[in-house]
């Protein structure tokens, strides 16, 4: 089934939205199969927003990312990436549709509550990036989440 990475960001473990943004998903029906508190580091940091190092927010977005624990979490469904990314919402949160996640915690485009993957290939890059093989469980869950023939 597949997986993709969420990083629960630092303003939401400031404000004490770990548990809502995980019961999200949970009530959604993915399973977790990876949860761990980390500390980024700036080489993590530049790493994982590679694509935005030359961008002139950059070293502020490292600074928010790194000065705090984040939580990361691999969570796995049918089709992981595009329901999760729409349940995550636009980058800018007050852009973001009420109902989904940034759209319901938070106004800023930088501390906008949560990370998730934007397609397959970046979450299978994104899983390994944060998570070891070990770190990831494979654990059956009751049958009411899908019909047989989407299995
Ligand atoms: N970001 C920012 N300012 C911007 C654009 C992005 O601080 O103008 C931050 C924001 O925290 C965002 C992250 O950089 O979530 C990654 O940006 P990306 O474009 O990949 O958006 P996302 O995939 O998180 O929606
Ligand atoms: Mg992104």
């Amino acid at each position: 089934m597949e997986k993709t990475l969420i990083l629960i960001k630092p303003d939401a473990v400031q404000r004490e939205l770990v548990g809502t943004v995980i019961s999200r998903f949970e009530r959604k029906g993915f399973t977790i199969a990876g949860l761990k508190m980390i500390h980024m580091d700036g080489n993590l940091a530049k790493e994982h927003y590679s694509h935005l190092v030359e961008k002139s927010f950059y070293p502020g977005l490292e600074e928010f990312m790194t000065h705090q624990p984040i939580v990361a979490m691999v969570i796995e469904g049918k089709d992981a990436v595009e329901v999760v990314r729409k349940m995550v919402g636009k980058t800018n949160a007050r852009e973001a549709d009420p109902g989904t996640i940034r759209g319901d915690y938070s106004l800023s485009v930088s501390k906008n509550t949560i990370h998730a993957s934007d397609s397959k290939e970046t979450a299978e890059k994104e899983v390994k990036r944060f998570f070891k093989p070990e770190e990831i469980f494979s654990y059956k869950k009751s049958s009411y989440y899908y019909s047989e023939d989407e299995l």
